[in-house]
């Protein structure tokens, strides 16, 4: 389930008082994958883990809320934002804008919490670049076959945008192989246990 460790990541714990400074996790995995509800129930359990709240163009879905689950902007906002230089990373998801306010995480790194980006591939991309300190987990699924059923089970998307999102899957896949990238690989076939061991790597690379 989870692959060799192929690359070392820099520490950022200083030792002493309260000068710890927060890691940066970043879980990435394609549409559908279960990012979503496993992080949820890693963030109930971890008190010293926080997720980093996105900035988004597009509209909420069924009961998201917002400033929690995103800040949920327009396009003119989002371009200032990213205009000022405020995203540590952004990138377009399928048409729509998705940022990662850069503050935000600074913030909660210096306070000592550790900082959890749920993003796509693209942005783990551009975050390896500036952040070669953060710990990257990519989240697989079983199969193809298994991810449409996610995807239709879900029930948010139309049977066109499933098939785009199976096409894009299909790709990152194949680039999140690369351990150039990829720190982690679990593989989500069972809830439970991709927990187990995202709790495990979180824990190991705390004290590493
Ligand atoms: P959704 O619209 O389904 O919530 O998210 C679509 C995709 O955008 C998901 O893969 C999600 O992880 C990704 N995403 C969410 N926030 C960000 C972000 O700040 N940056 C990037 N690059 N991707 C994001």
């Amino acid at each position: 389930m989870l692959s060799k460790r192929a690359a070392f990541t820099t520490s950022t714990v200083r030792f002493g008082g309260s000068s710890r400074v927060g890691r940066l996790f970043v879980i990435s995995a394609s549409s559908g994958t279960g990012k979503t509800t496993l992080a949820h129930v890693l963030l109930k359990e971890d008190l010293n883990l926080i997720q980093s709240v996105s900035y988004t163009t597009r509209s909420p879905r069924g009961n998201e809320v917002n400033e929690k689950d995103y800040h949920f902007v327009t396009m003119k906002e989002f371009l200032e934002i990213k205009r000022k230089k405020g995203f540590l990373e952004w990138a377009d998801v399928f048409g729509r804008y998705y940022g990662t306010p850069k503050k935000e995480v600074a913030e909660h790194q210096k306070n000592g919490k550790d900082v959890l980006l749920l993003i796509d591939v693209q942005g783990a991309k551009k975050i390896k670049k500036i952040r070669p300190d953060a710990v990257f987990i990519f989240l697989a699924p079983p199969s193809k076959e298994e991810l449409r059923k996610r995807l239709e089970k879900r029930g948010t998307e139309s049977k066109k945008e499933i098939n785009r999102r199976l096409r894009v899957a299909t790709r990152e896949l194949v680039e999140l192989n690369d351990p150039a990238l990829c720190d982690y690989r679990i593989v989500n076939r069972d809830i439970n246990k991709a927990r187990e061991v995202l709790r495990a790597i979180i824990n190991a690379e705390r004290n590493h």
